[in-house]
Parts: structure tokens; sequence; C-alpha cells
């Protein structure tokens, strides 16, 4: 699944493609449209294919946001302001292009499922193999909750401030530190692999009550989400399944995650644990994880 890093990606690959464009129209995929017809809504999410058509048209693409693993289009026409929100779900990928054949990777090519036209002629596709990404047209932010309740982005100057206000708080307090920093209102962006580097970096259990960590673990914590995410941008994301940038190239991260889907741990060699924490599957070494 697509996390922070690979997120940032394609923002910044798509930057150069869409910035300035406007929409002149939007096409669906068979199986988009099937989807809606039975009232389950695949990938476009809101008011129904035609209000996301009729919407979108004629916007231009001001700025691109990344907003934890959300990617805010700012999109203007005739002075109003507006956003397209995108959730790459489990493999959700961008590709601007000039047609669909540009898509070297049959699996991505196969499963396009939304493709916007611009003024220029050049495409903003959406392909998506399992269909869990969503794309929703939004007047205002506030429209859509789940967006306004993120907590701060990990490199905003207020993070580690909101972040150790946050870990104090009752209803996170007695909880395993793993769920507690995956929750996006406590710290953006920092899902199942980082987090899992993270606490491997900091020597911290998952399993551990946040109310068990010192004051400065819960910062070496911190400094340490930061780092593991940076890196990860740094290294063009982890391309653990399907994720690929915008240029259809894979990152480079999963070959230097740690603890994340290891058998055996770098630091002392002991047999890599697994425990479900948060409903999600957690890799650590019980030796080096206290
Ligand atoms: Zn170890």
């Amino acid at each position: 699944m697509p996390e922070l890093p690979e997120v940032e990606h394609v923002k910044r690959g798509l930057e150069p493609y869409v910035i300035g464009e406007t929409i002149v129209s939007v096409q669906f995929s068979e199986q988009v449209k099937k989807s809606h017809e039975n009232g389950k809504q695949a990938i476009i999410k809101g008011k129904g294919l035609a209000h996301f058509s009729d919407h979108v048209k004629g916007y231009k693409m001001n700025r691109i946001e990344r907003r934890s693993k959300y990617l805010l289009f700012h999109v203007e026409r005739a002075s109003s302001t507006a956003f397209l929100l995108s959730h790459l779900g489990m493999s959700g990928a961008w590709f601007a292009i000039d047609s669909v054949d540009q898509i070297t990777e049959d699996k991505f090519r196969s499963h396009v499922h939304v493709i916007f036209t611009f003024e220029s002629g050049r495409l903003l596709i959406y392909s998506d193999i399992r269909r869990f990404g969503e794309l929703r047209f939004l007047d205002k932010l506030e429209d859509h909750p789940p967006i306004i309740a993120i907590g701060p982005e990990p490199f905003d100057q207020n993070a580690q401030e909101l972040f150790l206000a946050s870990l104090n708080l009752p209803k996170f307090n007695s909880k395993p530190v793993k769920e507690v920093i995956m929750n996006h209102q406590v710290i953006a962006g920092c899902g199942n692999i980082y987090a899992t580097e993270a606490l491997f970096k900091s020597r911290i259990h998952p399993k551990r009550a946040v109310s068990r960590i010192s004051l400065g673990k819960r910062i070496e914590l911190f400094n340490n989400i930061v780092s593991v995410l940076q890196e990860g941008i740094d290294a063009g994301g982890s391309s653990i399944s399907d994720y690929r940038n915008v240029n259809g190239q894979a990152g480079s991260m999963q070959d230097r995650l740690q603890m994340y889907g290891r058998k055996e741990c770098p630091k002392c060699g002991s047999n890599v644990k697994q425990a479900v924490i948060g409903g999600r599957n957690s890799h650590y070494c019980g030796k080096c994880q206290r």
C-alpha cells in the first residue's frame, strides 16, 4: 500500500505535467460504470459519475498538495476554487502521458479506470488493479471530514509538539504504541512499513503501551519516524507490490527496510516475530525491541 513517501513521489512526478493544465473531459472504465450502476461507487466517490464529470470539466490544475496519503489537486474555474482528492488505496497509480499505450506494464495498462483529457491533449490517467483507491470532487475540504481530521505532517515545524501532546491523551496513553503512531490524527502518513521501521530503529516493542515509554524515547521515536519517512522519499518510495511513480518506475526503499518483511533481525540475527497490532501485521525483534 502506498504510504507517505510513495504519495509524495507521485505528487512530485505529476507536478511538472499537470500544473496549469485544464480538464476538458473525463472517461471511466466499463468496470467503474458497472459498479456505479450497481450502487457500489468504485473509485469515484461522492455524488456519482455524471456529477463528477460535470464538475471537473473546465477546471485548471493550480497546485498539488499531499496531506498524509492523500493527494489534493487544487483546481480553479472562473475564479471559483475546488479540490480533486485522490487516495491510491492498495494499488492506485497515476500516469501523465499522451496515450494509454505508453503505460509499459500490462497490469497497469489493463486496469486504467479514469482518464482525464487536458486542453493540451495530454492525458492524466488513473490505474488501479484492485480498485480500492478513491477520487472525489470537493467544493471545500470541510465536505470530507477525514481529510480535516488528519494530524500534522511529520515535516511540519509543530509536528513534534503535537505528536507528544497526542501521546499524553487518555485515549492513546494505554494503547500499543504501534497502533497510536499509525493513527493519522497523531501524525500524518506513518503507515505499517514506516511505523515498523521507526519502532525497530528506536528499539521499542510495537505492543508497548505508550504510557510505558519515557519522554526521551518518545522524542527519539518521533525523530525516527521523520527520518525513515525522509529516507523513503529519498529512495523513491518502497515498491513492495504495486507502487509505481508517474513514469512507471519502482522505488528502492524496499531494499533498505531493516525489519518490515524480514525473517532475521539485521542487528542480532534472531528470528523476526510477527503479531497483529491494531489490525495490521507487525514485524519486530523480540530481543532488540522492548
Ligand atoms: Zn534483534
